[in-house]
């Protein structure tokens, strides 16, 4: 989970930002202006910030010397697509430059990236008090031993663990592990659950909850 800081003074297009990345891997907080951003980035601790550069209160500019004092990457979002405007932003030290309009699809892309090259992503994975999971190897230990997961029972540990504690339905669970639709008469969920459970002595934490489907507790 990646905390993220939308800085935007135009409300539909932070929407839109927040819409297009919140889910298990993402969480955004917004800021309207240049101030109340530094007093977000005083407080509390981001991973990310999407900035904007013409903004009321402090400029993108003055929001990315404080982002850097703080050393917490930048990717300008901004109507200020010339060459030049380019240039001066990733001069300043924003990782990368976004123009507007731009598809989401390559926002997410971008944040991903940065994300990545600036060490952000979470690399390792913890179920206490014995379960870790490394999503860059794709492995998984139990009180220090690897345990052998075919890869939709990895895919399953993965999803639960992003959601512990929210009871997941049958069909989102399906629909996010195996990428497809679900048809409501498939025990597929229910026996890879119950063999990945049952691997990871996760039995009395991965419950099945009644008329939905199941919940990690932790
Ligand atoms: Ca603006």
């Amino acid at each position: 989970m990646n905390k993220i800081l939308i800085v935007e003074d135009e409300p539909a297009i932070a929407n839109l930002i927040r819409t297009a990345l919140e889910g298990p891997d993402y969480r955004c907080t917004w800021a309207a202006d240049g101030i109340a951003a530094c007093d977000l980035l005083e407080r509390e601790s981001f991973d990310l910030v999407l900035l904007d550069i013409m903004l009321p209160g402090a400029d993108g500019y003055e929001v990315l010397d404080y982002c850097r004092s703080l050393e917490v990457p930048v990717i300008f979002l901004t109507a200020k697509g010339t060459v030049e405007d380019r240039v001066k932003g990733l001069r300043c030290g924003a990782e990368d430059y976004i123009t507007k309009p731009f598809e989401l699809m390559e926002l997410l892309a971008r944040v991903e990236t940065v994300l990545r090259r600036c060490g952000k992503t979470g690399r390792v994975l913890s179920l206490p008090p014995d379960i870790e999971i490394d999503t860059a190897a794709h492995t998984v230990c139990r009180s220090g031993v690897p345990v052998a997961l075919t890869a939709k029972e990895y895919e399953l540990l993965l999803l639960f663990v992003q959601n512990k504690n929210v009871a997941l339905y049958r069909d989102r669970i399906y629909e996010k592990v195996w990428g497809d639709e679900y048809l409501g008469n498939s025990r597929t969920v229910d026996l890879h659950i119950q063999r990945m459970r049952k691997k990871l002595g996760l039995e009395k934490r991965l419950v099945a909850v009644y008329k939905v489907g199941y919940r990690l507790e932790v």
